[in-house]
């Protein structure tokens, strides 16, 4: 009698042990999307995985300025459009952002990237006049209801906030389905969920400008996260001799030119982490510190375009593997 009833007791246990093995296990996916390789990897279900992946491929049919589907590309041909609650709240928050950082990151810098022929790889170095007669600020944007309209010319780009906004979305929509720990790396973004169950880090590595394939210094911690880079070697072309990058200084209609090669931001938010990240690069480093002691809600690594490290001081006990020189507040 007493060998029979173990039998099923083993097997519940087994069962269970079986189980609890499986959540330790993440389960992964890469995508294409958002002109960038992604990943999305959960300590969860394929049917969360397959929610968040979803997701992102959804905003980015939204939010692309290059997709002929998409509200963004309606919005710039017509210079008026009704925009679904997600792209109405992410261009108000971008505009927002603009005005926080002084314009150095602008969501109206579309006919700056155009002219140097970013979206289509067209490259070519815009006639003077054509970049200085170009309609960019936010001032040329208008909301009302859920409409927005924009001034003649004026037109949206959202690829400097797009990949964090999607990063967070994904982020919340796991954690509202109940996953505890989960990362998402969407290009230069990455997004950590938790602590994970095995309580080993989370290691980001930061590339290094002269290699991007190699990493100059990484990051370790334990918790939840955004970590946003931008960096002039993600997309650039060379004409005569001379580097032109894909982040534009609105003020000089050029790319900037502020002696960083790349910045990253820490930030608890995924949306506002890619925006600072845009905005820090065009600030420059002189300016970012000030805007960082302003601000008081990330903190940053920048990469001088000498390969010198400068790490703020909440940063600091982030950083390993690298020399840095610290930012105080
Ligand atoms: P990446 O997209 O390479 O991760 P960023 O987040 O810095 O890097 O975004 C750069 C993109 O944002 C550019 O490709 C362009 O579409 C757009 N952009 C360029 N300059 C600015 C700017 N000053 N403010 C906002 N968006 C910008
Ligand atoms: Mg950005």
């Amino acid at each position: 009698m007493k060998k029979i009833a173990l039998l099923p007791l083993l097997l519940l246990l087994l069962s269970v042990f079986l189980t609890s093995c499986a959540q330790n296990e993440p389960v992964e996916c890469e995508i294409f999307a958002m002109d960038t390789l992604m990943t999305v990897k959960i300590w969860g279900d394929e049917r969360c995985l397959t929610q968040a992946v979803n997701e992102i491929n959804r905003l980015d049919r939204t939010l692309s300025a290059v997709n002929e589907n998409s509200e963004i590309f309606a919005l710039n041909e017509t210079g008026t459009a009704q925009l679904g609650e997600d792209t109405y709240a992410l261009l108000s928050r971008a505009v927002e952002l603009s005005k926080s950082t002084g314009g150095a990151f602008d969501p109206t810098v579309y006919p700056l990237v155009k002219l140097w022929g970013f979206p289509d790889g067209n490259y070519r170095v815009p006639d003077a006049d054509a970049l200085q007669s170009a309609v960019i600020g936010t001032e040329h944007v208008r909301f009302g209801g859920d409409t927005v309209t924009l001034d003649e010319g004026c037109m949206i780009d959202l690829g400097g906030i797009g990949k964090g906004y999607a990063a967070q979305c994904c982020i919340d929509l796991l954690a509202e389905q109940g996953v505890e720990t989960a990362i998402v790396s969407l290009g230069g973004n990455v997004q950590t969920l938790g602590i994970k169950p095995n309580r080993s880090s989370w290691v980001v590595g930061i590339a290094d400008p002269q290699e991007p394939s190699r990493a100059i210094a990484t990051l370790v911690f334990q918790d939840s996260l955004a970590i946003v880079t931008s960096g002039s070697y993600q997309r650039y072309f060379e004409l005569d001799g001379t580097t032109y990058h894909h982040i534009i200084d609105p003020e000089t209609r050029y790319p900037a030119d502020s002696g960083l090669a790349s910045v990253t931001v820490l930030c608890d938010n995924g949306t506002t982490a890619d925006a600072y990240s845009t905005a820090l690069f065009v600030m420059g480093m002189e300016d970012g510190i000030e805007f960082w002691r302003r601000e008081q809600d990330f903190e940053a690594v920048f990469i001088t375009t000498d390969n010198r490290i400068f790490a703020t001081e909440g940063a600091e006990d982030y950083l390993s593997e690298c020399e840095f020189e610290v930012i105080s507040r």
